[in-house]
């Protein structure tokens, strides 16, 4: 628990929401200012700034949680789109400072623009970068 966190309040039932599911790790509500109806995010329960201080344990968990939510979701809100977004800092446009998913239900002409204006890369810049982040995977 992490002082005024709104989500640490959420997940511990002190601040109401509209409750999706919930299991040991996870809850899913309905976002307060939803992008389009049924906008719902995933919070962890335990309380992580962002997805890189996730411990691997809940990490493992999350999809098979993402799954199934979103699987009822499209069900029941008839939906023909879904998008899932999960900011991570203020540069990416976090604004709440506890780990969450936003799954967004898309409906036709529902005027969500999730496109962005690209970029180029220099020559080589592109075998580079992949070759820089390969190189420290393995
Ligand atoms: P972020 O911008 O950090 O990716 O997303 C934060 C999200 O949390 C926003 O979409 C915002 O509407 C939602 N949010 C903020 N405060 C509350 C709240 O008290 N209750 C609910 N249900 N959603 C909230
Ligand atoms: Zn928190």
């Amino acid at each position: 628990m992490e002082n005024n966190c709104i989500f640490c309040k959420i997940t511990r039932k002190q601040i109401g929401s509209n409750i999706l599911y919930e299991d040991d790790d996870f809850q899913v509500i309905l976002d307060i200012s939803p992008a389009t109806k049924g906008h719902a995010i995933l919070i962890s329960k335990k309380h992580f700034d962002n997805l890189f201080k996730m411990d691997e344990s809940t990490a493992a968990k999350l999809f098979p949680v993402v799954l199934k939510v979103s699987k009822i979701m499209k069900e029941e809100l008839n939906c023909s789109g879904f998008n899932l977004v999960q900011n991570n800092g203020k540069n990416a446009g976090q604004t709440v400072f506890h780990f969450h998913l936003h799954l967004i239900p898309r409906y036709e002409n529902d005027g969500i623009d999730f496109r962005w204006n690209t970029t180029e890369y220099a020559e080589n810049e592109a075998a580079s970068i992949a070759s820089k982040i390969y190189d420290k995977i393995q």
